[in-house]
């Protein structure tokens, strides 16, 4: 382990200590089981399927248990040697200086304080509609504009309208793969947004379900010294929603000014040793990505089978197209127990669908059906690719 004078160690206190005398706005924090339970309010039940929230269903890994326990009967300690080895192991398995990792209690806090630190009433927050809630609910809170742009014909950010959109930007922040749709934006257009965007905005690239598709990560504009934030999380493909780990991954400059917004975050120690421990685990990823992959293939080959719309994903998440308002058919599916969701308003028949486990999915299609065929059924048309609901006008909330 690195020791605790390690040159990130005395940064990061600096930093922290610098941070405890800037004035940190203070905001709600807004995270996707808020904004699961704001759809709906599901009962936390070991026999409901609980595919609401992009949570994944297998946990941590044995190796992160085993971190864990080990760590327990010193968890009265402040042990920051432990963050720094979860920053120098991520940094070194990326190729990336450790003054460029910062982790936080999950993605949530570090994209709310990037939101908070490049957004103000004078520069406004550019996203995808639909898109992650979290970083718009943000900016509104802080007084930004809120500009929501179309995704394309392949469900992609439409960068160029996002430029086109926002000459006063902030913050552009792109989801790959996008939340709710699971689609991806390809490198060369988030390229053309790191180059061509507004001078002072920064581009956030949220990674948090790259590790179950083959995207490439742009952990590379962050090499190269561009204004991009990237950030991950340890609550999708490494099982960890509850025990709170993520990173904001940019350069010294721009993680500086993120943290003097943070202010002092220290982590819990149970999932810093978690996530080092999940780093250090090479066959993870590749598993829960293959497992996820399989489980989504099987469920969409059944969509098809029986008719129903959807849009192809390639995440642990997916658009179901209803084909009427979708709250009745979340509120349908909630009596046979099976909670989905949720609703974003520019598509009101689709409802989102978590990749659950296969016997999950399997209690999902038997509920569906029951839902969509029974006394409330409608006719349903065969399975194709989804109309994009690409709207004429670029929607400022
Ligand atoms: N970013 C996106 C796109 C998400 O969908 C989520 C959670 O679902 C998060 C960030 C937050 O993840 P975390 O649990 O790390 O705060």
């Amino acid at each position: 382990m690195p020791s605790e004078n390690s040159s990130s160690s005395s940064r990061r206190a600096f930093l922290q200590l610098s941070a405890a005398a800037s004035a940190a706005a203070a905001f709600n924090i807004v995270t996707e089981p808020m904004l699961a339970a704001a759809a709906r309010h599901r009962p936390f039940s070991t026999d409901a399927v609980m595919i609401d929230s992009n949570e994944n269903p297998l946990g941590p890994s044995q190796p992160a248990r085993d971190a864990m326990s080990a760590i327990i009967p010193l968890g009265g300690r402040y042990m920051d040697n432990l963050t720094d080895e979860l920053v120098h192991t991520f940094a070194r398995q990326e190729g990336l200086n450790p003054d460029c990792v910062h982790p936080f209690a999950g993605s949530t806090p570090a994209l709310r304080f990037t939101v908070v630190a490049f957004t103000s009433p004078q520069r406004s927050y550019v996203g995808a509609d639909p898109g992650y809630e979290a970083g718009p609910m943000t900016a509104e809170a802080l007084g930004a504009r809120v500009v929501k742009v179309p995704l394309t014909k392949t469900y992609a950010h439409d960068v160029k309208a996002m430029i086109a959109a926002a000459p006063d930007a902030g913050v552009f922040y792109i989801c790959n793969p996008n939340n709710p749709t699971g689609t991806l934006t390809p490198h060369s257009d988030i390229e053309y947004l790191v180059e061509n965007k507004p001078q002072g905005s920064v581009v956030v690239v949220d990674e948090a379900y790259i590790h179950l598709c083959d995207a490439p990560s742009t952990l590379d504009f962050v090499k190269a010294g561009k204004d991009v934030v990237v950030l991950r999380t340890f609550s999708k493909a490494y099982g960890m929603a509850g025990l709170r780990c993520g990173f904001a991954v940019a350069r010294p400059e721009l993680l500086d000014k993120i943290m003097d917004r943070s202010g002092w975050n220290f982590m819990p120690v149970t999932a810093l040793v978690a996530a080092s421990a999940s780093l250090k685990d090479p066959g993870l990823v590749p598993e829960r990505k293959r497992i996820n992959a399989r489980v989504r293939q099987e469920t969409f080959q059944w969509l098809d089978r029986n008719g129903y719309s959807y849009i192809p994903s390639v995440s642990n998440c997916f658009l179901l197209d209803t084909k009427r308002p979708a709250k009745q058919v979340i509120d349908a599916m909630a009596q046979q127990n099976v909670f989905i969701g949720r609703i974003w308003p520019v598509m009101p028949t689709c409802t989102r669908i978590t990749v659950g486990t296969q016997e999950e999915m399997e209690r999902f299609q038997t509920a569906l059906q029951k839902v969509m065929r029974g006394a409330t059924a409608f006719s349903v048309r065969p399975a194709r690719l989804m109309q994009n609901p690409r709207r004429a006008a670029v929607l400022p909330t």
